[in-house]
């Protein structure tokens, strides 16, 4: 632990800081104070000697923060530093702090057992939050590394060019990012004269107010600074990861208009569609939050992490549903609100008031948050400010947890009402059950909103208290085209959104009536439908929606988000439960994909200027053959079991990687052997063809692989050299290009030449204008995220294949 001293004109001043240092921390922390001379007739003053004492006193190789009061302090303590050796010296920093501010962070911090660096940073930046009081500018960023005084601080100035700025999800990158390097890094709003604030805490960059074309300034000293910064910049290149598609609604407020009936309440619509159903109120009461105080600080701290932790895991849940549903833009909110619960700007005040005030863990909490959502409600941009919501619903979520409410309410179906709904409850929404939602507050441009959208949900928010006082079980009309909902609607207003309702779900409802059927085209060619999935919900989920196989398992989602990776017996237990939902059906798994745009802590992965061209997919597999055959053994264990399984090697370049891949695949079987587990003694390998050079060399690895499957997103980012998801090339990203038309067509007619079949599991597979020239090229299965799987399965059986195939000719000219 961080060893702490006081030096003080005063014996009883530094004393005195000292006693309150302990006080508000903890007894354990080491602090020696080294106050006054020994002098009887001259007591103030600072002595060379006692503060040398002092240090020794608190000494450990964890380093020594010096807190000092005024002039001479700095300066005698200077003079006591020359008498410790070039190394130590190193470790002892004198923070540039508040004493009485300074000193309490300091000690608060320490007991964290945090390093020196962050032990000053937390003392320096102590007088902040009277300052924001007092309406001053905070502190600014330091310019050293407190470790290497004489390293100057790096700097660099970006215009951010997002349409809505440094909102939560690409402020949440831009934090992500900073927290990879070592280095202490602070950021500016330049333009609105907002900050310096810590780069490495959400809610610090989200209440900086970046706008659009707003200037900000990164400065980052210590390890590893300039890296961070070039990071940085890359990912402001990339538009901080933001396609800039959401929130597509207007961002000024549009006056509501006048409702045109009695009983027609107005507000915004949130997302698209019609429902007529009952009135379900969802008052989802939060208890009071208790006032009491409690005895045992450590008791409480833990309840608040457990169930900080537990909200965290329903969090990422929710993320990775989305992920596997493609729906990644929305995955991102939860990335944002993991961060913000995470973030010191809440957890730090909440934990000081359980260990200073011996406030209860769900009063603490609370009014930390409060205090972060009111500096996001003071931000002038109405998206930036919608951000409180986020910090208040992750709030809430915690606080369910902490006064043991349950919140995944069961809900009849109908037409839910409610004040407003947090993003994961949102997420959680089964939309079987959930007609539409009517919530009085939120906005449009609100994740909720967004959240509806993807999830198919009609949604109008923002109708005001009225709604509330609406009866449970009334009829409503919910119209999420026109933002209105008529309560007990009369003959004409139901007859009229009866025949609305009943077109737009006509064509859907055929098709999903269909869902089970095979898909062949109307000259009998036989397509396999087949599902993209990451987890075992979506294969049940995929069955449900007519799914004739999976065509991608993207295991990489059961390793991400991890501190270490999935052991052989859970990868085992989850393949095999996902073998057994399926049912018989095949099951093609992929082997682990990261690297590129999905980097994987744990696995030691180096630093890449150009990461899509490095350690990628199967690549680095090969270089970790540890992580690989663990892999690769869970699959053959339960290969053993389900003969449907097989298995497919992302991002493969060339013939030989393959023949590695199988090298490994006869090891882990070996390793099997050894321990006496049964496993797989053949098992159905393909590649992914991803890379232009896998397509061209398609005849040499139809020899060897059993099937292949085009992963059109990748193949399309590498036959035209453009990133995918880079927004500055975005118009190359074009999966119709002829070039990899042509690709397609070369595999394709290289796997049937040796009787291989051949899928496509990009987002093209599931491409309603792509399917009939799919088909046409000759593909033999198609796999899709699972929703689309009726209305893919619908269109194949309205095409002749002879049509598809002259239309595939023309679109190859
Ligand atoms: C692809 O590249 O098309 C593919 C299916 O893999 P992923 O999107 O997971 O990279
Ligand atoms: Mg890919």
């Amino acid at each position: 632990m961080v060893g702490l001293v006081v030096v003080s004109h005063s014996a009883q001043l530094a004393a005195g800081v000292a006693e309150l240092m302990r006080e508000m921390a903890s007894p354990d922390v080491r602090i020696a104070a080294a106050g006054g001379l020994d002098l009887p007739d001259h007591p103030l003053g600072t002595d060379v000697g006692l503060i040398h004492q002092a240090i020794t006193q608190v000494y450990s190789d964890d380093g020594v923060v010096v807190l000092v009061d005024l002039g001479s302090a700095i300066l005698s303590t200077e003079m006591a530093l020359e008498m410790f050796s070039p190394e130590q010296r190193a470790r002892i920093v004198l923070a540039p702090a508040a004493l009485v501010e300074g000193g309490i962070a300091a000690a608060v911090q320490a007991r964290l057992g945090s390093d020196v660096h962050t032990v000053v940073n937390e003392a320096r930046t102590a007088l902040d939050a009277k300052l924001a009081q007092l309406g001053i500018a905070p502190t600014p960023p330091v310019e050293t590394n407190s470790f290497a005084p004489n390293v100057p601080a790096q700097k660099l100035k970006l215009v951010v060019k997002n349409r809505l700025g440094l909102h939560a999800r690409p402020a949440a990158r831009f934090v992500q990012t900073a927290a990879r390097f070592p280095a202490d890094m602070r950021v500016q709003n330049l333009t609105a004269q907002r900050g310096p604030v810590n780069a490495k805490s959400i809610n610090a960059v989200a209440t900086l107010g970046v706008l659009q074309n707003h200037e900000i300034e990164i400065t980052a000293s210590g390890e590893q600074a300039q890296a961070a910064l070039a990071a940085l910049q890359n990912l402001a290149d990339e538009n901080f990861g933001d396609a800039d598609e959401t929130p597509a609604a207007p961002r000024a407020e549009t006056p509501l208009a006048a409702p045109s009936s009695a009983n027609e309440i107005v507000g915004r619509a949130a997302s698209p569609g019609f429902a007529i159903g009952a009135a379900r109120l969802y008052q989802p009461a939060l208890p009071q939050i208790p006032t009491q105080t409690i005895d045992d600080p450590e008791a409480e701290w833990t309840r608040l992490s457990n169930a900080i932790r537990a909200t965290e895991t329903e969090l990422q849940a929710t993320h990775n549903a989305l992920i596997a549903r493609g729906s990644a833009n929305e995955a991102g909110i939860f990335d944002a609100q993991m961060l913000m619960l995470q973030d010191e700007s809440i957890q730090e005040p909440a934990r000081r008031a359980i260990f200073e005030q011996k406030q209860n863990a769900a009063r603490a909490l609370h009014d930390s948050a409060e205090q972060v959502a009111s500096a996001y409600d003071a931000l002038s941009d109405e998206y930036q400010r919608a951000r409180a919501a986020d910090v208040r619903a992750v709030t809430r979520q915690v606080l369910l947890h902490l006064l043991g409410v349950a919140h995944n309410a069961n809900f009849e179906r109908g037409i839910l009402i409610a004040p407003d709904l947090t993003p994961a409850e949102t997420a959680s929404l089964d939309p079987q059950t959930i007609q539409a939602i009517c919530t009085a507050f939120g906005g449009p441009t609100g994740h909720s909103a967004i959240l509806a959208k993807s999830l198919g949900i009609p949604a109008i928010v923002g109708l005001g208290e009225n709604i509330l006082h609406v009866q449970n079980g009334v009829t409503l009309i919910a119209d999420g085209e026109n933002g209105r909902v008529f309560v007990n609607p009369d003959d004409a207003q139901l007859r009229e959104y009866t025949t609305r309702i009943e077109n737009a779900r006509a064509s859907a409802e055929n098709a999903r009536r269909a869902r089970n059927e095979p898909a062949t085209t109307l000259d009998g060619q036989r397509i396999e439908i087949a599902a993209n999935i990451g987890s075992v919900q979506d294969a049940v989920r995929a069955v449900a929606l007519g799914a004739e196989a999976v065509g991608l398992f993207r295991t990489e989602f059961l390793f991400l988000e991890r501190r270490d990776a999935p052991t052989e017996d859970e990868q085992y237990e989850t393949y095999r439960a996902a073998a057994r939902a399926l049912d018989g059906r095949p099951l093609l798994i992929r082997t682990l994909d990261i690297g590129g745009d999905k980097p994987l802590p744990y696995a030691n992965m180096p630093q890449e200027a150009n990461p899509f061209l490095g350690l990628r997919g199967l690549r680095l597999c090969l270089a970790q053959p540890e992580l690989f055959k663990t892999q690769l053994r869970a699959i053959l264990r339960v290969g053993a079991e389900f003969p449907n399984l097989r298995v497919m090697f992302p991002m493969v370049s060339t013939v030989q990687e393959f023949h590695d891949a199988l090298a490994l695949i006869e090891i882990a079987r070996a390793e099997l052997r050894a321990r006496e587990l049964d496993y797989a003694a053949r098992l159905e390998t393909g590649i992914m063809v991803e890379v232009p050079s896998a397509a061209l060399r398609a005849a040499q690895f139809a020899r060897v692989v059993d099937f292949f499957s085009i992963g059109t997103n990748d193949l399309t980012q590498y036959t035209l050299a453009a990133e995918r998801g880079n927004p500055h090339v975005a118009s190359l990203i074009d999966t119709f290009h002829p070039s990899v038309l042509q690709l397609i067509a070369q595999v394709v007619q290289a796997a049937h030449a040796q009787n291989k079949w051949v899928g496509v599991c990009g987002e093209m597979g599931g491409d309603p204008r792509a399917i009939p020239l799919l088909v046409g090229l000759g593909v033999d299965e198609l796999s899709m995220s699972p929703p689309l799987i009726p209305q893919a399965k619908q269109i194949v059986r309205a095409l002749n294949l002879s049509d598809a195939q002259m239309q595939a000719q023309r679109a190859l000219e």
